[in-house]
């Protein structure tokens, strides 16, 4: 059976007024769609507010996967273009929790500010023989503390193999984290539980967590296991990384059969500055 839940986010707002939750959910109640999405499988109106908010976004969001400032894009910036409903739509999906969907992924919460970040620098995937163009990856920020870590790390992992992995993808504010949710979800057939286990809610993300920030990685010739995870897991780099990675400060999270329920990730890892 379908489960529904969800927080009214405005509620907080008038906690000092006993009955003011409550007032606020009936207001809402007016409008029983909007009232809590439906975390098993959308409802057939969500399904299309969800392609509509989609579809506002699209141009916007291309635009800065383009020039590469997608993955620091601000709520500001992703609300801009919706309308009132769209915006209370995507309110539903911040308000989610990880334990309210069956899954015991941590919720780590949002930055209070946004992080200081750094540029991973430009990357580029060999090129196969006989192609021409070399292939550079998007650009990739980290916090200072992660980015001088993995640079350390992949000194050592070049001393020991003549090779390093590169950042497929690092930092990511929880915002482009939402839009990335909202994305994948036709893909797993509008289930946000089932979804949930390949893309992570917003504060749910170890991408946007500086405190416990993550790095997806890829090989030079552009192996990142996103297909078939057991490649990666078969290259002589992550080998490397189970046995030096911890004394860098690198820990993989989701490894095979995880307690959280999520998907085998050996591409996944995150860096503690001290404990996390
Ligand atoms: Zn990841």
């Amino acid at each position: 059976m379908a489960q529904r839940h969800g927080e009214n986010p405005w509620k907080h707002l008038c906690v000092s007024v006993v009955f003011c939750a409550s007032v606020v959910s009936s207001l809402f109640w007016a409008a029983p769609s909007l009232q809590a999405v439906n975390t098993e499988r959308l409802t057939s109106f969500e399904i299309e507010l969800l392609h509509h908010a989609l579809e506002t976004l699209h141009p916007m969001i291309t635009e800065k996967q383009q020039d590469g400032s997608a993955i620091l894009l601000a709520w500001e910036a992703l609300y801009e273009p919706l309308t009132g409903q769209q915006r209370v739509f995507l309110d539903e999906f911040r308000a989610l929790r990880a334990a309210e969907l069956g899954a015991t992924s941590h919720y780590f919460g949002e930055p209070m500010t946004a992080p200081t970040i750094l540029p991973v620098g430009r990357q580029t995937i060999r090129r196969p023989q006989g192609e021409r163009e070399e292939t550079i990856l998007n650009p990739q920020y980290l916090p200072r503390p992660a980015l001088e870590a993995y640079g350390r790390m992949m000194d050592a992992m070049e001393l020991d193999l003549g090779r390093r992995l590169l950042v497929e993808s690092g930092y990511r504010s929880p915002a482009y984290q939402l839009y990335l949710f909202l994305h994948y979800l036709p893909n797993h057939d509008y289930s946000i539980v089932e979804t949930n286990r390949f893309v992570a809610l917003p504060g749910h993300s170890e991408h946007g967590n500086p405190a416990r920030q993550a790095i997806d990685f890829i090989n030079e010739d552009g192996i990142n296991g996103e297909d078939r995870p057991e490649e990666f897991e078969a290259l002589p780099e992550y080998q490397w990384l189970a046995r030096h990675a911890q004394g860098f400060g690198f820990a993989i999270s989701y490894p095979r059969n995880n307690a959280y329920h999520t998907a085998f990730e050996p591409w996944h890892w995150h860096y503690c500055s001290s404990s996390c």
